[in-house]
């Protein structure tokens, strides 16, 4: 291992691999505990990467809105497409303006292969603990110590510990006076308590709702789950989650006075799918007859459905969350380098910031366009 470098990345993963693609003729090094490059970017978007969004606005993420809004403009995700388009690599749009790669996650891990020399990173390396003395930086790992003029941290957030996910980034930034905020896992499944339990015996199955979490209304696909419940729309709500109740329209579509005169078996025109309807009838302890035979009293319960509220046990934790909700606080960082506005030459990029994007490319987006900035706060 080197023992002098100018800049050294913390972190081979979105953020970082982007930062080392953009700093061509820097002396540089990344650093990463994995033993291979972008491991997170590899099982991403079910193993194509849902690398950005064709729509980006700052609402699609928590987090200062000002500060996010100046950082994604200069590197937006037309820029970003072009960017990997220059390289060889067109993401398609699959579904909601979603751009994913073609086959496969290894053709965007490929780019950055590509575009940075294998001599520039060093692998199944620790970082441990960052310390200034002077104006430099003096980095310990398993295999070192090393110095550094500036550091970058593109160490992510606490998703996924299998992954090489730890909690360096909030670490160092602490040690060296940054306010970290509570942390939580997010775009995650909610575990569900008791009275939800008949949720599990129907595991597999997807159906289109609307959740509301506080203020916020969420469209989309609820999975159960065997732990609970899962699916784009729940990983959204786990965003906006605390403590407490959240509640679900199981029925979006349906006015349930229009299902009175039905002759139709109620389990058949509730459109859900048979084994939740089923499910909800024998919980409400509502027969399955011919709709217009129900009783006003058991419309009232069918009801509930169009505002099934319980609260969630919890949710199922960082080992199956997408990312870290919280992080270092803006506060304390130029958004037009990334620099800490409390030590000079110290960098955070991606996702150990306080922002987190919702599902569907956002999080990609912050990492890359944060690493541009980066890249022209260091030129
Ligand atoms: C299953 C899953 C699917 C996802 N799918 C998508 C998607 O399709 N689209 C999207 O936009 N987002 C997705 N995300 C979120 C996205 O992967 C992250 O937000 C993004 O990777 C963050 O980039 P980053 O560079 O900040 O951190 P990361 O990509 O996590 O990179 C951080 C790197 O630092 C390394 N590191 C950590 N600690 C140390 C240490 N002590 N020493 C050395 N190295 C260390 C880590 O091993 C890692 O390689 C997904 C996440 C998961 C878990």
């Amino acid at each position: 291992m080197k023992k002098e470098v100018d800049v050294l990345i913390l972190g081979a993963g979105a953020s970082g691999l982007m930062l080392g693609a953009l700093l061509e003729n820097k002396n540089f090094l990344i650093f990463d505990n994995n033993p291979k490059i972008g491991s997170k970017i590899l099982i991403s978007g079910g193993g194509r990467c849902n690398v950005t969004n064709g729509n980006v606005k700052a609402k699609n993420f928590l987090g200062e809105q000002r500060f996010i809004r100046n950082v994604i403009k200069r590197f937006d995700q037309h820029a970003l497409l072009a960017w990997l388009s220059e390289r060889g690599l067109t993401p398609i749009v699959r579904k909601n303006h979603q751009y994913f790669c073609e086959d496969s996650a290894k053709e965007i891990v490929d780019v950055f292969r590509k575009e940075i020399s294998s001599k520039c990173i060093e692998l199944n390396t620790t970082v441990q603990k960052v310390t200034q003395v002077g104006q430099t930086f003096e980095v310990l790992t398993n295999r070192g110590k090393i110095k550094a003029n500036k550091v970058v941290v593109a160490t992510g957030g606490l998703s996924f510990p299998k992954l090489g996910a730890t909690d360096i980034g909030y670490e160092i930034a602490k040690s060296f006076g940054h306010e970290v905020t509570t942390l939580f896992a997010g775009l995650v499944g909610f575990t569900v308590q008791p009275e939800q339990f008949f949720f599990k015996s129907l595991s597999g199955i997807a159906t289109e709702v609307k959740i509301k979490v506080g203020e916020k209304e969420i469209v989309g696909s609820l999975l159960f789950a065997h732990k609970g419940l899962s699916g784009p729309a729940v990983l959204d709500a786990s965003l906006y989650w605390q403590k407490g109740k959240i509640e679900i329209d199981f029925l979006p579509m349906v006015e349930i006075d229009a299902l009175k005169a039905s002759k139709k078996n109620i389990s058949r025109v509730l459109t859900l799918p048979s084994r939740v309807a089923k499910a909800f009838l024998d919980e409400l302890k509502i027969e399955d007859k011919a709709s217009f035979k129900l009783t006003s009293e058991e419309w009232k319960k069918i009801e509930r459905l169009k505002s099934y509220a319980f609260a969630p046990a919890g949710t199922f934790g960082y080992s199956k969350a997408e990312v870290t909700k919280g992080g270092v606080v803006l506060d304390d960082i130029e958004a037009s380098s990334m620099m800490s506005c409390k030590v000079k030459g110290l960098y955070f990029l991606g996702e150990v910031l306080d922002v987190t994007g919702e599902l569907g490319g956002y999080n990609f987006q912050w990492a890359f366009s944060s690493a541009y900035v980066c890249a022209k706060g260091l030129e």
